[in-house]
């Protein structure tokens, strides 16, 4: 049985991903930090009850808010509360450590630029209010303390934090950059193929055809556009069914991906009809190829109808035929057009 990823199940999957990234960064800051806003307190020789805050800080709220996140429904918008928390805590501990610029300045750096990286403008904005009231009330508390000293042991604590996260953050982004041009890849993709046939729909035929007619123009090179229209299929969907049209049309696809070279594009551009871009091929090698193509075609036999059968017609034009791209479809367009005057399934090459 195959298991199909639901909208919900998407979309919940995400943002598990997102809560535990968000968990992961923050439980490496909030450790970072912890050495550096502890060699301040040392510095300032705070009170002991600071350094339990500060533990509780660092090493209990990045699991309580992972938690947390984990419980409720609408888990990116706790997290990005969390991250407003953060910011928060962020101005408490710049005030606790008397504005000491050096390591102040760069967790304020770093909170600023993790909150516009994880939600832009949107969670940036309330963590800076959060963090500009939450530092003003603490500093006022305490009496405005100012710590201008760039003491050598407070210096060497904070340069994990300046180096290791910004190192973190640009692998972390990195990875989502990837990861987001694969996706695109995919869609990109997707939106080219049939989803049915498995093999190229108008669109990219259409790419295809007019960078074959380009290439060919400048390299001098042999390119062959092969139209295939299945004869009376309407016939065939009436006589045997939708479902069994479908498969038909399913192992026509198959028998084009089998027999064509590596250079060839198959494609699907309309309903029940099929077209291959044949490159570096003679007008006798093209007519084998249609004749082959044909053959195997006749042979497909449905598992609920033995008698079943059907046949195709092909037109071809090769591309020293046209001037134009547009003028190198009609042309084969029109050799179909002739088979099918003439009683269908046969070729004709123009
Ligand atoms: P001709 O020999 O002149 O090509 O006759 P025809 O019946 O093949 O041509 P016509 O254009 O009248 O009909 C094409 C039919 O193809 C009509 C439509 O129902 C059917 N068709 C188009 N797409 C699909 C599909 O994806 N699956 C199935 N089963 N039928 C399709
Ligand atoms: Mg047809």
């Amino acid at each position: 049985m195959t298991y199909i990823k639901t909208d919900e199940t998407i979309l919940l999957e995400r943002s598990k991903r997102y809560v535990y990234r968000i968990f992961l960064m923050r439980q490496t800051g909030t450790i970072l930090c912890f050495l550096s806003i502890a060699s301040v307190l040392h510095y300032l020789n705070s009170p002991f009850f600071v350094y339990i805050l500060l533990g509780i800080n660092a090493f209990c709220w990045p699991v309580v808010a992972y938690f947390y996140a984990k419980t409720t429904i609408d888990t990116v918008k706790t997290t990005n509360l969390s991250l407003v928390v953060d910011a928060a805590l962020g101005g408490f501990w710049v005030a606790l450590m008397a504005v000491s610029p050096f390591p102040a300045l760069i967790m304020i750096a770093i909170l600023i630029s993790d909150r516009y990286a994880a939600g832009g403008w949107e969670v940036l904005k309330p963590s800076l209010v959060a963090m500009s009231v939450t530092f003003l009330a603490v500093w006022m508390a305490l009496g405005f303390p100012l710590n201008l000293s760039f003491d050598a042991e407070m210096v060497w604590f904070s340069l994990p934090l300046a180096t290791v996260y910004i190192m973190s953050l640009s692998m972390l982004t990195r990875n989502l950059a990837v990861q987001l041009i694969s996706k695109n890849r995919e869609f990109e993709r997707i939106a080219l193929m049939d989803p049915r046939l498995h093999i190229p729909n108008r669109r990219l035929f259409e790419q295809r055809l007019s960078s074959t007619f380009i290439q060919t123009q400048r390299n001098g090179t042999h390119a062959h556009l092969m139209l295939l229209d299945i004869d009376d299929f309407k016939h065939i969907n009436d006589t045997y069914g939708h479902e069994a049209g479908d498969y038909f049309l399913a192992e026509i696809s198959s028998i084009l991906r089998h027999m064509i070279g590596p250079k060839d594009t198959p494609a699907r551009f309309g309903g029940d009809e099929l077209a291959i871009i044949v490159v570096d091929h003679t007008n006798d090698e093209i007519l084998m190829l249609a004749q082959n193509i044909s053959e195997s075609i006749k042979k497909i036999r449905l598992q609920s109808a033995e008698q079943f059968f059907a046949s195709i017609s092909i037109g071809i034009a090769s591309v020293e035929t046209a001037t134009t791209v547009s003028e190198w479809f009609g042309l084969a367009d029109k050799a179909l057009y002739y088979v099918k005057r003439n009683g269908r399934d046969g070729i004709q090459i123009y």
